[in-house]
């Protein structure tokens, strides 16, 4: 994985919806029923708190939360390079995000460090360079 990606082609996330790269400041796209005050990642046509459809407003998440979990992969596949991370992240939102951990050794990974939000382009995976995933990278200076 790596940062650079080619300008004339057009950032698109991975699955329609999850994220918007065009904004100055991407964030996860969720969406918060208005009445119950309770937040969703990723989006959904109704509250499964209410039922009701009528107050459902897009929010972006914050882009920092806590790793709550993690494992990590020792058995290597092709276009991806063991060892790699996976975890879940809190956010503020009350909100647990499934994601990649990305620019750490899985020794230096703790549960509750602070972790910042990340977009990759995917092409580790074929190729796809317009095609973005998410993930999440210990925060600089909040975690020694
Ligand atoms: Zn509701």
């Amino acid at each position: 994985m790596n940062e650079t990606s080619d300008p004339s082609k057009k950032k698109e996330p991975f699955r329609k919806g999850l994220f918007n790269l065009e904004d100055q400041d991407p964030r996860l796209t969720g969406i918060q029923c208005e009445r119950c005050h309770i937040s969703f990642y990723p989006k959904r046509e109704f509250c499964s708190n209410c039922f009701q459809s009528d107050r459902m407003k897009e929010v972006n998440l914050s882009k920092i939360g806590t790793l709550y979990t993690y494992t990590t992969v020792f058995q290597g596949k092709p276009n991806f390079s063991a060892p790699y991370s996976l975890g879940f992240v809190d956010l503020k939102e009350g909100l647990r995000i499934f994601a990649p951990l990305l620019d750490v050794a899985p020794e230096d990974l703790k549960i509750g460090m602070e972790m910042e939000l990340v977009f990759r382009p995917m092409d580790w995976v074929s190729g796809q360079e317009e095609s973005w995933v998410y993930g999440f990278k210990p925060r600089k200076g909040k975690n020694s």
